[in-house]
């Protein structure tokens, strides 16, 4: 069952004693951010597993931050709560599990220039901070997010733009972080136009979390900042239905109206959506909302997330359960990430059943055994 929305956590105050609101502009929210223990005791009941959690993550080098409006989606009780098992860090975090890599996808062996990953001839990623509002616990990249170098300033990104402009193979530039959005309108537009300014450079991938963890980011401005460079995608990662609140309704509608197109990676997480009826909610509310769900990620085995990770098959099992429930433009593809940055690959249910001499027997979502006849061979 989904659960209800919480109520506002209307009386938790930040370290200082300020009352946290959920309304405030972006900037008062990213400086209001709960990021201690102090906090955290202020607006949730802790279970025990989530005060050593937190405890730890002052010390661990992965932080916590948790927006006053991110917090408010969190039921305040409940330590199992899809939002909470998200942002709250828990103490099975200093577990290794086998398999466990500080750098999954193998991106410090794919540098191509500082701050620029390049694992694919025609892609790049650009990582332009290492801030963001909120700390997702199972961060790809929990080895370096929060680490202090915070917004990279123009002239540190110069050999990554020297590099992109000396690749005219490289047509597709991915800003990340970090949430490259919890950067100023200004920095943004910079980036932006650097970036238009590469002939060969014929779209933009801007990935942030922001219109999930910190709505109130996209304003008129921001967008405005966006279409600097002419084709520019926001890839976002809404990973449970209660995440498209009002507010966040409100920014995908500025974006898709600002002529900003929106696609959504989510992760499949374990207590958060790894039931079909969650993730068909998901979907359909991402495609209400214009946005394309692109990809359903299984969770990259990086170190400290065993405990929100699931099986392979489990994946599988719950695409088998949508494929033909959602139509074609709210189904995402499920992906792996290879471990050491060898690409993705997408899996999925099994629908061949035989073939031979140009008969193909394909399963459909039914069950029904359907033949399917290639053409004959033209002579
Ligand atoms: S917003 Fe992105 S980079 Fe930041 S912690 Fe979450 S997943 Fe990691």
């Amino acid at each position: 069952m989904l659960r209800a929305m919480s109520a506002p956590i209307s009386a938790a105050r930040d370290p200082s004693g300020r009352r946290l609101t959920t309304t405030e502009p972006w900037g008062a929210q990213v400086r209001s951010a709960v990021t201690d223990l102090a906090g955290l005791e202020g607006a949730l009941e802790l279970s025990p597993a989530e005060r050593a959690g937190a405890l730890r993550a002052l010390e661990a080098g992965f932080p916590m931050s948790i927006t006053p409006y991110y917090l408010a989606l969190c039921d305040r009780r409940d330590p199992t709560c899809p939002i909470r098992r998200q942002c709250v860090p828990r103490i099975e975090e200093a577990q290794e599990a086998a398999g466990d890599l500080r750098d999954p996808l193998g991106e410090e062996d794919h540098m191509a220039a500082p701050h620029l990953v390049q694992r694919y001839p025609d892609r790049v990623l650009l990582l332009a901070t290492d801030r963001c509002s909120v700390y997702c616990r199972f961060c790809t990249r929990s080895r370096m997010v929060g680490a202090g170098g915070g917004v990279q300033p123009l002239a540190h990104l110069q050999p990554a733009l020297d590099h992109i402009r000396s690749c005219p193979e490289v047509v597709d530039v991915i800003i990340s972080g970090g949430d490259p959005l919890v950067m100023s309108d200004g920095r943004v537009a910079l980036l932006l136009g650097e970036l238009a300014a590469i002939e060969s450079v014929h779209y933009v991938r801007v990935a942030s979390r922001t219109p999930v963890t910190l709505p109130q980011r996209i304003t008129p401005e921001l967008v405005r900042a966006l279409r600097i460079h002419p084709a520019t995608w926001l890839m976002t990662h809404f990973n449970h239905p209660r995440e498209l609140t009002a507010e966040s309704r409100r920014a995908l509608a500025l974006l898709a109206d600002g002529g900003v197109p929106v696609m959504n990676q989510s992760v499949l997480l374990r207590g958060v959506n790894d039931d079909a009826e969650t993730l068909e909610a998901l979907f359909r509310g991402l495609v209400r909302n214009r946005v394309r769900p692109y990809y359903l990620l299984q969770t990259d085995p990086v170190r400290g997330s065993a405990h929100l990770r699931t099986p392979l098959g489990r994946g599988i099992e719950l695409m088998a359960a949508l494929q033909g429930r959602v139509s074609g433009i709210a189904l995402p593809k499920l992906i792996v990430d290879t471990p050491g940055g060898h690409g993705k690959v997408p899996i999925g249910p099994d629908y061949i059943v035989a073939r031979e001499g140009g008969v193909t027997t394909l399963r459909t979502h039914r069950g029904t055994l359907v033949d399917y006849l290639d053409p004959p061979t033209l002579t």
